[in-house]
């Protein structure tokens, strides 16, 4: 007797066949047990696996369209990774497109513009414009993917001032959900256009970017880390001072309770900390009579703020790189400002019990604001709220029901809405958060033109 339901068994029998006809069609399929399959299916939030029937190795576009149109007409969900950054589910009867290897990277320093393949790391765009003096518009992390970010719009620590990430994009090459390649720009497909910056994988699978670079080769930049018993001073201060701080600027301020064991250091480890980040890209001596205002209130425990190259930029934030266990939730805010610090002071600052290890406060705006419209629904957003705690099973519960608590906390500073590349979760509860009702409905329209059998796994929740 079969424990599954017939539904499950006919989707695994399907599947099965799909799998066996890709195996045939396209090289590069990796099957569950393998070690391909085990390295390329890692993701960076343990609490996040991926268990696709397949793994698609690909090498191009064409093993990109011959998977989605075999997928599709077996009815098999397609899925894509770069890097396993973003990873939000499962994929259990889908086939994952793994994009590694479009590795791909061209820099045109005289026009200021760089192609870049959908396997590559933002770190290694960095590195090929920074002899040029030039700069791509990357996240926190140097680690994440170029192409997953920028289909997220993309805020990284230049945002205020450079803006959206994806307001930097020129064209992509995107394989749609009926399996055309096609070359997309504010000229060709301008619908697609709109829909890929910010749609993240609803519309299809992006072999190829290209986008401005901008003329940074220095930012005035790094993090200050103030000890516990600076904390809400500090914090005051950051809540009034970025209110008043010119587009220059961006920065973001994050609470943090670093377990106290190695790699940490040893003056953050075991003890409520505030790390604020700041990215100033005028003038350094301006942005040194910035941090003034912040150094003033106390001494830092560590201090990095410096003029730096921008290739370094990934110190200013100092993401973990290991993977680990995360719960995470995100939320926007219409305002922060002395009353939002001393909340959030009230809910996870010193002497409060807090289960999170990082409860993070990024100001948006600026030039945020501006950038010709596109599928990034929120620009208007004034900060985003970032919540994250370590999920061990013993804290597991403790975890979760301490998230629930500061999002009760900070709603009065709350606003519909989140980030696409900060929103876990899938589906249609994901898209209802990510996207304003208009542009839900542009994407799902788009969806239905361009993936006529709604292959792409991403799409559903657009889809409905
Ligand atoms: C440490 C860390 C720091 C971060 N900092 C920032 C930040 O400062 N600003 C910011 O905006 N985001 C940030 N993020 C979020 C990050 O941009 C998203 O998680 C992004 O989706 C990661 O892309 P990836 O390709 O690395 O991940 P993956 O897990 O490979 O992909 C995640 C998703 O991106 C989409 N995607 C990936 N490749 C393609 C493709 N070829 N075609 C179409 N869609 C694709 C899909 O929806 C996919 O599910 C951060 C994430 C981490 C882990």
């Amino acid at each position: 007797m079969s424990l599954l339901s017939p539904a499950t068994g006919h989707r695994r029998t399907v599947g099965a066949a799909a799998v066996r006809a890709l195996q045939d069609a396209v090289p590069g399929v990796h099957l569950p047990g393998s070690e391909p399959y085990a390295r390329l299916t890692r993701t960076s939030n343990l609490l996040h696996p991926v268990a696709p029937l397949a793994v698609v190795e690909v090498t191009g576009p064409d093993d990109v369209s011959a998977t989605v149109r075999l997928a599709a007409a077996f009815g098999v969900p397609v899925a894509v990774q770069g890097t396993g950054h973003g990873a939000a589910e499962e994929m259990r009867d889908a086939i994952l497109v793994h994009t590694a290897a479009l590795d791909e990277l061209t820099v045109h320093p005289q026009e200021r513009w760089a192609r870049i393949g959908a396997g590559v790391r933002w770190a290694r765009v960095l590195e090929a414009a920074a002899p040029h003096g030039l700069a791509a518009l990357c996240g926190s992390s140097p680690d994440v993917g170029a192409v997953g970010m920028l289909t997220g719009g993309g805020l990284g620590p230049v945002a205020r001032s450079h803006g959206l990430s994806s307001d930097t994009v020129r064209a992509f090459d995107v394989v749609t959900g009926d399996g055309v390649l096609r070359r997309v720009t504010a000229d060709e497909h301008p619908d697609l256009f709109w829909g890929l910056r910010g749609g993240k994988g609803t519309l299809g699978i992006v072999t190829a970017v290209e986008v401005d670079l901008v003329a940074l080769p220095e930012v005035y930049a790094g993090g200050l880390w103030f000890a516990e018993a600076d904390v809400p001073g500090v914090l005051r201060t950051w809540a009034q001072w970025c209110e008043l701080l010119p587009h220059e600027g961006t920065t973001s301020v994050a609470v943090m309770r670093l377990p106290d064991v190695e790699p940490f250091p040893a003056p953050l480890r075991g003890q409520v900390t505030l790390h604020v980040r700041f990215a100033w890209t005028g003038d350094a001596a301006v942005g040194e009579e910035m941090v003034r205002a912040l150094r003033a209130v106390a001494a830092p425990v560590l201090d990095t703020v410096r003029r730096m190259p921008y290739a370094a930029l990934g110190e200013v934030h100092d993401d973990p790189v290991d993977p680990m266990p995360l719960h995470e939730t995100h939320h926007l805010l219409d305002g922060f400002g002395v009353a939002g610090a001393d909340r959030l002071l009230e809910l996870v600052g010193p002497g409060v019990p807090s289960a999170q290890a990082m409860v993070e406060v990024r100001q948006l705006g600026g030039r945020v604001r501006e950038g010709d419209p596109c599928a990034y629904a929120h620009r208007d957003a004034a900060y985003s709220l970032f919540v994250v705690g370590l999920m061990v099973p013993e804290v597991a519960q403790v975890v979760t029901r301490d998230a629930a608590r500061i999002e009760a906390g900070m709603a009065p500073w709350l606003r519909d809405g989140g980030l696409p590349n900060f929103t876990g979760g899938s589906g249609p509860a994901w898209a209802q958060r990510v996207f304003t009702p208009l542009v839900a409905r542009r994407l799902r329209a788009l969806s239905r033109t361009y993936d006529p059998a709604g292959v792409l796994l991403a799409a559903r929740g657009v889809r409905g």
